[in-house]
């Protein structure tokens, strides 16, 4: 049928690719094209105003989104963006691959997303903090521990979620922590959840490696663009497995040393500066000299749609784990295929973080808590299983990449799910 051109939904990038890269394992898997054509909609979408009073007075308003793409599995699961270019159609796109991602290894969840189109940096914490509260209780209707859960995305930590289970658990009149994970541990947050996504994207490229017979150690090279809550924990946790981390950036730009960076100190350089420009040892670079560097192991962590068509051929990485959702267009990965780099697909990588949201859900439900220890090791058993899943599923199919094997690894459990449950009414 091809990715519809019209529509409210598929206006973004994000959107379109999302559904070429599901059209295409449906392709392989032969899928039922009832389901493909009801998994290329979302379920629900809300779209909110979001007003309020600046520190100067004046009073903005900002669109906000909640999309729940799937929830055949269970309640919607999917992250809060604050960006600039956040729509309804990215924020749709992302609530797909969620969908995909939750089947894939194996929750009990559905897929959902939410987004504020706003730079969070231009605004002080106050104007923040009423920019959340007054979204969570515009989207509250559709949220709630049994209905849809969010958690933190670009642009959100666990002081969003703070304050958004406290606005939520106001208006009902008791506290519901479970109404969002990635909440801080003091009000029913899980051990581990912070580093769960850069340490899954880590757990990723090792089982990836052993499958390339790729030996990581000080011999092998990573760059890492965008120094966030993903990127910055994946540096950290390649650093810690000998690997030379050469390179990492942040929106502004980034730093280099052929000989490694000691992310340990660019941590507290970037703690205490809030920028990595003037870092000891290394010399600055743009984000494009970064993603065009020659490394082992590149781990695009910031936003989607950063390798692309135009700077593709530059790209000169063996091996691409994608820390970011989608930051590979469909164009350039079946570029990046052809030229036989191993690439881990988001709905793989980067699902560590859903993983542990999971874990913090489940313990916040039966007030339960666990050891860090116990959160990293139940978050290893279920990325390396998923892992193994997608590449038995790969020589299977005899797929060339990874990421459609992903797909069909997710979409087949949602399949049968869906076929069970029939179509209402
Ligand atoms: P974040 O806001 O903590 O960090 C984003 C980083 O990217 C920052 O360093 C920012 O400066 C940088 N950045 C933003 N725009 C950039 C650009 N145009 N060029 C270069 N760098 C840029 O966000 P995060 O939570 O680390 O999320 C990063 C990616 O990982 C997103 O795609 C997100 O959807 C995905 N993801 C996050 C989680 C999670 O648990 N946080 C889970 C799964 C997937």
């Amino acid at each position: 049928m091809g990715v519809p051109n019209s529509g409210i939904w598929s206006s973004s990038e994000l959107y379109k690719n999302s559904v070429l890269q599901l059209e295409e394992a449906a392709h392989v898997m032969k899928l039922d094209p009832n389901i493909s054509e009801r998994l290329k909609k979302p379920k629900r979408a809300l779209c909110v105003s979001v007003p309020i009073r600046l520190d100067d007075g004046a009073i903005a308003v900002f669109e906000g989104f909640r999309v729940q793409h799937n929830m055949t599995l269970g309640p919607g699961k999917g992250g809060v963006r604050y960006h600039q270019d956040v729509t309804l159609s990215e924020v749709a796109g992302l609530a797909m691959l969620m969908t995909f991602k939750c089947s894939l290894v194996g929750l009990p969840l559905g897929g959902a997303k939410g987004g504020i189109a706003v730079d969070p940096n231009l605004l002080s914490r106050q104007e923040k903090q009423a920019l959340t509260r007054r979204y969570t209780s515009e989207i509250n209707m559709i949220i709630g521990p049994d209905k849809d859960i969010p958690a933190p995305d670009v642009g959100t930590d666990g002081q969003t979620m703070a304050w958004m289970m406290d606005t939520y658990s106001q208006e009902k009149g008791y506290a519901i922590p479970g109404v969002v994970t990635g909440k801080p541990v003091e009000i029913g947050g899980s051990l581990g959840r912070a580093e769960s996504t850069g340490r899954g994207v880590v757990y990723t490229i090792v089982q990836a490696a052993q499958r390339l017979n790729m030996r990581l150690d000080n011999s092998i090279s990573v760059s890492v663009h965008g120094f966030g809550k993903v990127g910055a924990i994946a540096a950290e946790e390649m650093a810690l497995l000998g690997c030379k981390v050469v390179a990492v950036s942040d929106v502004s730009g980034g730093i280099y040393n052929k000989n490694g960076l000691d992310i340990g100190a660019v941590n507290e350089y970037f703690a205490k500066n809030r920028t990595l420009k003037g870092f000891q040892n290394s010399d600055a670079i743009t984000n494009d000299e970064l993603l065009a560097l020659k490394v082992d192991i590149l781990i695009p962590a910031a936003i989607d749609g950063v390798i692309h068509h135009k700077n593709v051929s530059q790209v000169n990485a063996k091996m691409i784990a994608e820390g970011a959702n989608g930051p590979i267009t469909a164009e350039a990965h079946k570029i990046l295929v052809e030229r036989g780099v191993f690439i881990i697909p988001d709905v793989l990588c980067n699902a560590g973080g859903v993983i542990v949201s999971y874990f913090e859900w489940v313990q916040g439900l039966q007030n339960f808590f666990w050891s860090e220890r116990e959160v990293n090791e139940k978050l290893k058993d279920t990325m390396v299983n998923a892992f193994q899943r997608v590449s038995a599923c790969m020589d299977r199919y005899k797929t060339r990449d990874m990421k459609t094997a992903a797909l069909i690894t997710g979409v087949d459990r949602l399949n049968r799910a869906m076929l069970l449950r029939g179509l209402f009414p």
